[in-house]
């Protein structure tokens, strides 16, 4: 595994020290990358040695069989990453990569894990993240897991099983009547009143907010990785990506970077898409603008409740990828959303993510349309279980329990339709 050589600034490529945790660039606020010695990464990380590796190694599960390409730090892992890549039954191009199959149900277990393991190793004790739902979850199982207190904010009406899982975690649970956005002000005003009043190094929370630490970003590029991987080491025509804070997106981007100078891949980089729900649709809407930032979206309101992300702190990133890539940004409706889960739930036996059917939504848009074709290769990010949203799939169905099951049958009575 490698040392890191420096953080890199995204915005103004300021370098800053790995060796104490870092939060932001401390000149101009932007989001920091984690940069290795490539030359000497070239002579030390062969994609063929990767099999070999984890056939030898049980450390080397999940998406630790990229640990040549991650930080040299001792993995605290629940087995994340390495998630099924799945051939759709009905469109050839179409490959849904599912990550429901992750700890905690959903791909926020890459970046926690990484952001859990370096907080380990620089000791930190208390970290603290404001969260859509999904982030909370999995910060709560990997803190648990390291022995390090998580403090997690979240709207009181995320899905349900991201507040049982929390408690069960034994986290230090805040439901919050607002937005992500609200969760990160208060944890952000919480740190700063810690700091004011001089509390200790070792019981000041750390905010490992999406993009505000560069860890996240490093555990999600694992993504990019196994894409390429599972398609023998080649891209594919375009990624759709469900986006509220976009940390895969930028992840995926940084992999695709390292990959080529490690020549891993070559050809033409996918386009990438980012999809959003109509209801918060901030990285759309700039993006149809020509903008090259976000703005707040006002009034955010969706059952996906992963993408009610109203600012993305990356949001200059993603649009950048965007263009770069020659992908787009596509808003969908929720009743498109909720249509786009039952057809893959019917038709193809997966139950999506809310997150996850946006992103389908916007594929059945672009095939209809033609600016897609049912045989472009597709890789489509199943972000989360749909399991995890019951409570708000069946809201949206207008769905509800029967109020009274038979506990018996009656015995010689004749049941008849009632
Ligand atoms: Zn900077």
């Amino acid at each position: 595994m490698p040392q890191i050589a420096f953080l890199e600034c995204s915005r103004c490529h300021h370098h800053v020290s790995a060796d104490t945790p870092q939060t932001l660039c401390p000149v101009c606020a932007g989001s920091l990358y984690v940069r290795y010695d490539m030359d000497a990464l070239k002579r030390s990380a062969r994609r063929d040695d990767i099999a070999a590796k984890v056939a030898s190694s049980p450390a080397s599960l999940g998406m630790w069989r990229y640990s040549s390409v991650l930080p040299d730090v001792t993995p605290v892992t629940l087995g994340e990453g390495w998630t099924p890549m799945l051939r759709s039954k009905r469109y050839p191009g179409l490959y849904i990569k599912e990550e429901g199959a992750n700890p905690t149900g959903t791909f926020k277990a890459r970046g926690l894990g990484l952001a859990v393991t370096m907080a380990k190793h620089y000791g930190l004790e208390h970290l603290a993240v404001p969260s859509a739902g999904n982030a909370a979850g999995a910060l709560a199982a990997y803190a648990a897991a390291a022995g390090i207190a998580a403090h997690i904010f979240m709207p009181q009406d995320v899905p349900f099983a991201n507040y049982v899982e929390g408690i069960v975690y034994g986290a230090d649970v805040n439901m919050i009547d607002g937005l992500i956005s609200d969760c990160a002000r208060i944890v952000g005003e919480r740190i700063k009143s810690q700091k004011d009043a001089n509390t200790p190094a070792n019981e000041t929370w750390f905010d490992i907010s999406t993009l505000k630490e560069p860890f996240r970003v490093e555990g999600k590029k694992t993504m990019g990785y196994e894409l390429v991987e599972q398609l023998g080491w080649t891209y594919p025509d375009a990624v759709f990506y469900p986006t509220g804070g976009g940390v895969g997106l930028i992840g995926m981007w940084k992999a695709f970077e390292e990959m080529e100078a490690l020549g891993w891949v070559s050809g033409k980089r996918p386009k990438m898409y980012a999809l959003q729900a109509s209801g918060c649709a901030p990285v759309a809407r700039a993006f149809d603008e020509h903008k090259p930032a976000s703005e707040f979206f006002q009034n955010a309101q969706t059952f996906a409740a992963g993408l009610r992300v109203p600012k993305p702190y990356g949001d200059y990133i993603i649009l950048d990828i965007l263009e770069q890539s020659g992908g787009k940004a596509i808003a969908s409706p929720d009743d498109a959303i909720l249509a786009s889960i039952l057809d893959f739930a019917r038709h193809e036996g997966i139950f999506l993510s809310p997150e996850g059917a946006a992103a389908t939504a916007a594929y059945d848009q672009l095939l209809a349309s033609g600016e897609l074709k049912p045989t472009d290769k597709v890789v489509l990010f199943n972000t989360g279980a749909g399991l995890k949203y019951t409570d708000m799939t069946a809201e949206a169905m207008h769905l509800k329990r029967p109020g009274t099951l038979p506990t018996s049958l009656p015995v010689g009575g004749i049941i008849t339709p009632q």
